[in-house]
């Protein structure tokens, strides 16, 4: 078996982060961090969630209101500028980056205007959760964003970690927003981070590899992304599903077990999926256990993740 802790069993010490996956240190007396990006554009991050906002002649354009930043975005757009919020994106509907949106606009003396996919309002409609209200524009395919001397392109490529979910491009400033599809130098979050189609995530992540931008604000971890890290996950992809393909291949379906549980289909299935997703881990441990920090934490969910979506997509 594995040396790295299977899912529910308690690890001593996880491995350590890698320099590379370090951002750069946070002010403890500020909490947070902002990062211009390029003309009027900026990340603010307190290193585990990223917001972007984007001045322009009239105001401020928000992209994503994270709960664990709702302190820090009027703070960091106060540290650029005095121009009311204009306008608030959402790069998709879960309220882990999007909750504090209520909260905001409560503070604001004249609302903004919210943009989101269409999906995404139906997704909040059916919520009806009054931390994330319903955007006022929506879009199916394309929506271009040209306010006060600035531009964003907003486009939606399908579901690749929810419905909903969009490209946020700024074309001058060469940044591309997409949230929770790639995790610069971190391992994706558990189960290729709830993608609800695992196909779609990865044609998502060659979509992004195939784009031209400098800098990448990907909603999570300590610092903006580049296509080094873009490159860098998809080759991690492309090894996880060879590994798992090869996995539910080579072993066989209920060797080893007692006779006695041979009668038993889900035994029978679960043993044989234990030791795929075990020769899975084995694989890639050698390679990506010191290249993406928190390798440890969830290889062993994104193994179960493949070889379920090798099965039955
Ligand atoms: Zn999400």
């Amino acid at each position: 078996m594995p040396e790295i802790a299977t899912i529910g069993a308690r690890t001593g010490k996880y491995m350590d982060i890698p320099e590379s996956s370090k951002g750069p240190a946070i002010d403890p007396a500020k909490g947070y961090r902002i990062q211009e990006l390029g003309r009027g554009l900026y990340m603010v991050t307190e290193n585990v969630y990223q917001a972007m906002f984007m001045v322009h002649d009239k105001g401020v354009v928000l992209a994503d209101v994270p709960p664990p930043l709702a302190a820090y975005i009027p703070k960091a757009i106060r540290e650029v500028t005095g121009k009311p919020v204009t306008h608030i994106i959402y790069s998709h509907a879960h309220a882990d980056h999007i909750g504090a949106a209520g909260d905001l606009l409560a503070t604001l003396p004249k609302k903004p205007v919210i943009i989101a996919h269409e999906e995404t309002r139906a997704i909040l409609a059916r919520a009806a959760d009054p931390r994330r209200p319903l955007p006022g524009v929506t879009f199916r395919d394309k929506y271009t964003l040209k306010v006060g001397g600035q531009r964003l392109e907003l486009s939606y490529h399908g579901n690749g970690h929810e419905p909903g979910n969009i490209f946020i491009r700024a074309p001058e400033q060469r940044t591309l927003m997409v949230v929770d599809v790639i995790f610069p130098g971190w391992m994706p979050w558990r189960r290729l981070a709830l993608a609800q189609d695992i196909p779609g995530y990865f044609a998502q992540v060659e979509k992004i590899k195939s784009m031209d931008f400098d800098w990448l604000v990907s909603g999570h971890v300590a610092r903006a992304g580049t296509k080094a890290d873009v490159v860098a996950q998809h080759e991690f992809l492309q090894d996880l599903k060879a590994a798992a393909g090869k996995a539910l291949q080579t072993t066989a379906l209920g060797e080893g077990m007692d006779g006695r549980d041979k009668s038993n289909p889900w035994a029978v299935f679960d043993n044989y999926i234990d030791r795929v997703a075990a020769q899975c881990v084995n694989t890639l441990t050698p390679k990506w256990a010191s290249r993406l920090a928190a390798f440890d934490v969830y290889i062993w969910d994104q193994c179960f993740t493949m070889e379920q979506s090798l099965r039955l997509d």
